[in-house]
Formats: C-alpha cells, structure tokens, sequence
C-alpha cells in the first residue's frame, strides 16, 4: 500500500489530501493513500527520516518545511537547488530522499500563456516568491521586479535570482502575488490592497493577474482584479498544476487533471 502525504505546520488547511484521493479514484489506484502529516519543526528531520521504512513513496511539504526539506535531501533538482526550497519529496527505497520543486513549474503551467517577453511584478519575498521568480526567469520573462513589505528582503531575493527589487508596485504585463495577504477571509478588499500598497485603480492596470492564495471566495486581488477585466489565475488552479507534477513523478501515471481539479475544488 504505496503511502503519500503533506507535510506541514498547520497543515488542516490542505487540499492536497482531497486532490490526490480523487487522483487515485480516477486511475484506479485503490491501496495508494494520501494523508495530511502535521509536523512540529523541532521533529521535522528526525519524523522524516523515518517516512520511507513507514511504507511512504513521497510527502508533498508545505510552509514551514520547504527549506528544511531541501536540507534533509541526498539529492536535489537543480529548480530546487536554486530557489533553496523544495516542495516535494521521494523516498527510494534504499532510503535516500530526493526534493524536487514542483511550485516553480506549476506556476508556469497554471498560466494560460507564457509569461516569455512580459514584464512581471511577483508581490512577497518567501518561498513561493523565490520560486515564481526563478520560474518567470526560466520561462523568458523580459523582466522580473520583486516587491516586498520587508524590503531587505526583496532586495536580497532579487540579487540572488536576478531579479529587481522595487520599493513600490510597478505597472506590469503580469502581476504575481506570493504574500500571504487575502487568506483571511474576514479582511475588506481596501484592506487587503493597502497591505500590498496597491490601490483597486492601480490593480485594474494589470492585465493578468495570479494570486497564489487560495480559500473558498476569490481573493481581494482577483475579485478587483476581474471586476476590472483583467485575466486571472488562482491558487488552486497553481495548487493543482503543481499537484499533478508530483503525482506524476510518484506514479508514473498521466495525472488525471479535471479529477484534480474537481478534488482540489470540492474539499
Ligand atoms: P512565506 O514564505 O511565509 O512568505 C510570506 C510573504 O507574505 C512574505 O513576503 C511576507 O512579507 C508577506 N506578507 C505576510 N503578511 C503580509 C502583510 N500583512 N502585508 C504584506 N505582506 C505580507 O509564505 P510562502 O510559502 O511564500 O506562501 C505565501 C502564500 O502563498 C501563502 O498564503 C501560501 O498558502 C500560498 N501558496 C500557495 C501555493 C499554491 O499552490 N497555490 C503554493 C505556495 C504558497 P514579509 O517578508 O514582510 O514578512
């Protein structure tokens, strides 16, 4: 019975268990389960360590594990080597782990077009930050800014992926947002957008837009964003194009996308 999960810290919040059991469903893999594994930091390496002999082929891992799961690696793909965090991991059966990031190609798939020749403004400076950045870069995005509430932290960011940091939201072909702002679901609208120091006006100038923040009603963001005409991803059409990245690096199988989808949606 090939054992999956997410790690994570809270991690009750997850789709991914519900994505993957209907993945399963649709391919017909009935002893293949999928389960949320909330981890504590202090117990993250030691609990990990021991997924592999406990019958798990993978873990999916969430915040506040990404960079500890690079960390624990044998191996390491070169996305998450350079973003330094990853999102996936596979446990072989000799018992080494290997990370991969699956946010960074997941970004890139979740988009209707290809970002290659747009300007693009990624909002945060965290894990999802670094690897939409590193992703918009690899993919052939003219240019990449990079703001941030902590500025230090943009600009350290952007140095590093080679990107620029910019002290206020610029204009762009695509607007990226990779903060935490709008997963409370009780904030208004204007005070979502004044945290990311943007205004409903200057949201209506982007033509595209992702939020990689995800809860049941569309997001601040998007719904000024969409009022205004703009294109729109959200994030869980990002949670599952990285979904089915693992899925399939697990199974070996075509990932059955619209049961995903339905999955990811549904729970
Ligand atoms: P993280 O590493 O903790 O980074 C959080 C970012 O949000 C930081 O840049 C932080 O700025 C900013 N931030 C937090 N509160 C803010 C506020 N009140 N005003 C302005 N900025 C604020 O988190 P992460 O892993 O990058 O994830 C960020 C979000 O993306 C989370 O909501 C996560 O659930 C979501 N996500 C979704 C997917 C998906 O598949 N859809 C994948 C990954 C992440 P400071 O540096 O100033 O603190």
């Amino acid at each position: 019975m090939p054992r999956l999960g997410v790690i994570g810290w809270p991690v009750a919040h997850s789709r991914s268990p519900s994505m993957f059991r209907a993945a399963f469903d649709a391919c017909g893999l009935t002893d293949w389960t999928y389960q949320r594994l909330p981890l504590a930091p202090e117990l993250f390496e030691q609990t990990v360590r021991a997924l592999g002999a406990s019958g798990f082929a993978g873990a999916n891992v969430t915040i506040p594990h990404k960079q500890a799961a690079l960390a624990i690696a044998d191996r390491a793909s070169e996305a998450a080597a350079a973003i330094g965090a990853a999102n996936t991991l596979t446990f072989n059966s000799d018992g080494s782990i290997e990370a991969e990031n699956t946010d960074a190609p997941g970004l890139i798939a979740a988009l209707d077009r290809s970002p290659a020749g747009m300007s693009a403004l990624v909002l945060g400076a965290g894990g999802s930050a670094r690897a939409a950045v590193w992703a918009l870069l690899g993919a052939g995005a003219a240019a990449v800014s990079v703001w941030n509430r902590t500025p230090e932290r943009a600009a350290s960011l952007a140095a590093e992926l080679g990107a620029q940091a910019v002290s206020e939201p610029i204009e762009a072909d695509l607007l990226v947002n990779c903060t935490s702002v709008g997963l409370q679901r009780s904030a208004s609208e204007l005070a979502a957008l004044n945290q990311l120091r943007l205004t409903a006006d200057q949201v209506g100038r982007y033509p595209y837009v992702v939020d990689l923040v995800y809860n049941d009603q569309p997001t601040p963001l998007l719904s000024v964003a969409s009022a205004h005409g703009a294109r729109t991803v959200d994030g869980l059409d990002v949670l599952v194009a990285q979904g089915v990245l693992s899925f399939e690096a697990w199974t070996g199988l075509p990932a059955p996308l619209d049961a995903m989808r339905r999955g990811a949606r549904e729970a």
